[in-house]
């Protein structure tokens, strides 16, 4: 039984009266613990794609099943609380409150927890303390790398433990090298038991996940398994990806900011 299936799902947009078709009947099943990438070019819908998955953009037609449940068959309510439960989002731009510290930042998917501040800060803490940021938790964002806001992001996004990561252009602002840093956590996480979807512009990325899915014209033109994994589920050679490292030395050290795309 697939964790998130995508059961013919279309969506069309009113643009000034004239109708924008951003997915056209796309069928897709994620196996729980999988990580993804989502490719395509501008305008493709991989990020209708993923407000879709997100809960927070109902398709105008067909389903969306995550853990069996129909999420868009719920109530404005229980699809919060199911947000909530299941979901945790990363955008490209982070949205970090500038004048909260980044402990505090975490902290705001907890706000409306029955939980204690102080379980609440040491939950926060935690979950910096997993993205490698255990020394820096009284930091404001602007006294913080770009790579370190986005591990605040990916922190806060893992809060309440969420099976689930939806991504949206994670490193679309980031350096080369700070990229694949911000592209290799998210993949420990993964290896941790996290579900985790990622739009991205860079192919660089496919390094480190299972599967690739692309998207051309709101349809899903492609989808690859990557051999590493399959060799790795098959117990054949150890799997082991490229280090980070290996990788930044490889590649070229520019700037691959997509704001606006
Ligand atoms: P991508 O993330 O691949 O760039 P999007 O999912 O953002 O693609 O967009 C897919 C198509 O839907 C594009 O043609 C875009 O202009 C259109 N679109 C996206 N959101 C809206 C919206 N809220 N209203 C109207 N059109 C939209
Ligand atoms: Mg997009």
């Amino acid at each position: 039984m697939a964790l998130i299936e995508l059961r013919n799902v279309s969506k069309s947009y009113d643009s000034g009266g004239l109708p924008v078709e951003a997915l056209k009947t796309v069928d897709l099943l994620v196996e729980e613990g999988e990580m993804l990438a989502i490719m395509g070019p501008s305008g493709s819908g991989k990020s209708t794609m993923l407000t879709i998955l997100g809960a927070m953009n109902p398709p105008s037609s067909g389903a969306v099943l995550t853990d069996t449940i129909d999420v868009y068959a719920l109530s404005g309510e229980k699809r919060a609380d199911f947000r909530h439960e299941y979901l945790g989002f990363i955008f490209q731009q982070q949205h970090l409150v500038p004048y909260l510290t980044a402990l505090e930042n975490v902290m705001l998917p907890m706000a409306i927890s029955r939980r204690s501040q102080h379980e609440q800060a040491a939950m926060a803490q935690a979950a910096l303390e997993r993205v490698g940021l255990g020394n820096k938790v009284d930091r404001l964002p602007s006294q913080l790398s770009g790579g370190e806001q986005e591990r605040v992001a990916i922190a806060r996004a893992i809060i309440n433990e969420p099976p689930i990561i939806l991504a949206d252009e994670p490193t679309g602002c980031l350096d080369t090298e700070t990229g694949i840093e911000v592209m290799g956590l998210l993949r420990t996480l993964n290896r941790e038991g996290l579900t985790i979807l990622v739009v991205t512009h860079n192919p660089d990325n496919t390094r480190f996940v299972d599967r690739t899915v692309s998207l051309r014209d709101g349809r899903i033109d492609a989808d690859r398994r990557h051999p590493i994994v399959l060799s790795a589920m098959a117990g054949i050679g150890d799997g082991s990806l490229p280090s980070p490292r290996s990788l930044a030395l490889t590649a070229p050290s520019v700037s691959v900011c997509a704001t606006g795309i």
